[in-house]
């Protein structure tokens, strides 16, 4: 079984992104700029953007945080967006969820200048994404794409089954694939028999939220298993798929932690700079 190793391959992703950067510099003597707003002290959000910051020195791209507190009104935010939005100096722009009950999320995303939308949440991108356009991709699913992709660069036929329809995950996830000429499923909560789907499935992408939902005898031989579940459970962080189980069956499989997360980041970095290339 093939161990997938995001940690390594983001790092060799951050090193082409970083080799990139120096090019675009020479090249426009600017360098793309990644601006993140963060609302609230919720330590999860804190410690992502910080890993955000952190990552995006580290490529040579511009980075900065913005910070307001949890009680902000939401014109504050939307007006700091517009002023964002038209500042040459800033490629990419996120605004880190989730937001305070008072903050329209929507509205939030909407505000965001789709080509600025470095998560790929804009409508706009979406609706690209599904019409086989260029867009933005949501950083999570591109991750998956790429980490699928290297180990098995031909996609085209393959039956691929994503477990779970978030538009942060599933049904993005399913637009790429799909692109790939995979034969793709989405399923969900309602979904009848969630075991036979699976094992129909070359690839599967688990995106639930449910500690250990894909069990091992779900997994067709040799499959491709992507788990992008993050669950606290009393052993720890673990995934959506059984890893014990499936590793003994599948052909690859991700790792939790150290699979889809760094990828992750790694994608929003790559985002930023796509967004900046696009704007030249
Ligand atoms: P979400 O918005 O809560 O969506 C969960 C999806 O799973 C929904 O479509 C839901 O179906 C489906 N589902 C729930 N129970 C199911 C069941 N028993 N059988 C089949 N499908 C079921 O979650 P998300 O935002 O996509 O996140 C999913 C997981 O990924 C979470 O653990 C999250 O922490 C993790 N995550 C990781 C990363 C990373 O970088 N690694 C990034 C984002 C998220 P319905 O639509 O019918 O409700």
């Amino acid at each position: 079984m093939i161990l997938i190793d995001g940690k390594k391959i983001a790092a060799e992703l951050r090193e082409e992104l970083k080799q990139e950067v120096l090019e675009l510099k020479a090249k426009h003597n600017k360098v793309p700029g990644l601006t993140v707003i963060l609302i609230g002290d919720m330590a999860p959000s804190q410690i992502y953007v910080r890993n955000k910051e952190k990552s995006a020195n580290e490529v040579g791209l511009k980075s900065e945080i913005i910070k307001y507190p949890e009680t902000v009104e939401e014109k504050t935010i939307l007006d700091k967006i517009e002023e964002l939005n038209k500042d040459d100096t800033v490629s990419g722009i996120l605004v880190q969820l989730p937001l305070p009950k008072h903050i329209d999320k929507q509205k939030v995303i909407e505000t965001i200048v789709p080509s600025k939308d470095v998560d790929g949440f804009h409508p706009m991108n979406v609706g690209n994404l599904s019409a086989g356009y260029e867009s933005s991709v949501p950083c999570t699913p591109l991750g998956c794409y790429l980490l699928i992709k290297k180990i098995e660069p031909n996609l085209s036929g393959k039956k691929a089954v994503m477990v779970g329809r978030s538009n942060l995950n599933g049904k993005p996830m399913a637009q790429l694939l799909l692109k790939e000429n995979c034969t793709v499923t989405i399923t969900h909560s309602r979904t009848k028999d969630l075991k036979a789907e699976c094992l129909e499935a070359d690839i599967i992408v688990a995106a639930v939220g449910i500690p250990e939902l894909v069990k091992g005898d779900w997994v067709k031989k040799d499959a491709i298993v992507i788990d992008v579940g993050i669950n606290k459970t009393d052993k720890g962080i673990v995934g959506d798929v059984a890893f014990d189980e499936v590793s003994k069956v599948a052909k690859a499989l991700t790792p939790v932690p150290g699979g889809v997360g760094p990828m992750t980041i790694a994608c929003l970095l790559k985002n930023t700079i796509e967004c900046f290339k696009r704007s030249r």
